[in-house]
């Protein structure tokens, strides 16, 4: 019954709307309590059709930290999968273990390959290269450099110099986009199939990316029979100053690595969006690395400080 009316508060919203990019921008604009509201009507949602199939895609983030929140407040034993690429930063992996201890039903998934060895960042590098520059990026240059076909290799190179001319200069370094599928998406799908899960709750904002952005415009927030994986997407209208907000109001704790001034949690070695940082903050992941983990910084330094020479990244 919540179902039709959940659907109907975000459809009525947006129905009022001429363009649904409006209508995000209109959600963007809701005070906080109206926002928590419509993101539980959301999950509920997505319980009511799913039942107890359904797991938190959880990082250990502050992102995800506030969704776990949301969706405990309803299913205290709702089930979060955490993704241990074996690159995370300590902290992540402690604050993951402290939120165990609180209670949350949380399990670790491990970047196991299909023949049963470990995929470690190390070896995906070695094997596909780097993950570097964008997503989108990286993908042009990995398709160019292996390239089945000269047609397809040259596709790569007009895509790239057409939306990217600035990574030509990179086209034979060692850059891949496969990374996250190895380390995280991969593990994690199989995890979900072994434990019988069908829908998964994610915590991503629409203003992190266009990508993310014109996909919430196309499909909304719950996704359930449309594309291959069913997804809610709770806090797709929130913003990052609600995440803040949501953490004050009800005292939540998150990861320390905030409070060493890093605006993400993620993968200490990952090198997406790292180039925007300097122009963001004045300082860029690795160079805070460098600061408040001295020993990993030396061991990436140690294996890939040529990489990020070539490619003019400052570490
Ligand atoms: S976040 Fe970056 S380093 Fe981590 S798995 Fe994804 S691509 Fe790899």
């Amino acid at each position: 019954m919540e179902n039709k009316v959940c659907e109907s508060q975000e459809t009525m919203i947006l129905r009022a709307f001429e363009s649904r990019a409006e209508g995000l921008k209109y959600l963007r604009t809701l005070p906080l309590e109206e926002k928590i509201a419509l993101s539980k009507s959301l999950i509920v949602n997505c319980m009511e059709i799913f039942g107890d199939q359904v797991y938190v895609s959880f990082s250990g983030g502050k992102d995800s930290t506030v969704l776990s929140s949301l969706v405990c407040s309803i299913k205290p034993d709702t089930l979060h999968l955490f993704s241990d690429t074996g690159c995370e930063y300590p902290e992540t992996v402690s604050f993951v273990e402290e939120e165990r201890r609180r209670g949350k039903a949380i399990v670790s998934v491990h970047p196991i390959c299909r023949d049963g060895s470990v995929w470690t960042f190390e070896r995906v590098v070695a094997i596909y290269g780097y993950p570097l520059f964008s997503k989108a990026i990286a993908n042009g240059i990995q398709t160019y450099r292996h390239a089945k076909t000269p047609i397809t290799k040259q596709h790569a190179l007009d895509y790239l110099g057409r939306m990217y001319p600035k990574a030509l200069p990179y086209l034979d370094c060692n850059i891949s986009d496969l990374c996250c599928e190895k380390l995280k998406k991969a593990p994690l799908k199989r995890m979900a199939k072994r434990m019988q899960m069908q829908c998964s709750i994610i915590g991503t904002l629409a203003e992190e990316s266009q990508i993310r952005k014109r996909d919430w415009i196309y499909y909304g927030s719950n996704i359930f029979f449309q594309k291959k994986d069913n997804q809610c997407r709770p806090l797709s209208f929130w913003t990052e100053r609600d995440i803040w907000d949501y953490i004050e109001l009800y005292k939540i704790p998150v990861s320390d690595l905030y409070g060493q001034g890093y605006q993400r949690n993620g993968c200490m070695y990952c090198g997406f969006g790292l180039c925007m940082e300097r122009r963001k903050f004045g300082i860029n992941r690795f160079e805070r690395l460098a600061l408040t983990h001295p020993k990993q910084y030396d061991h990436m330094v140690s294996q890939w400080s040529s990489l990020f020479k070539a490619c003019g990244i400052p570490f």
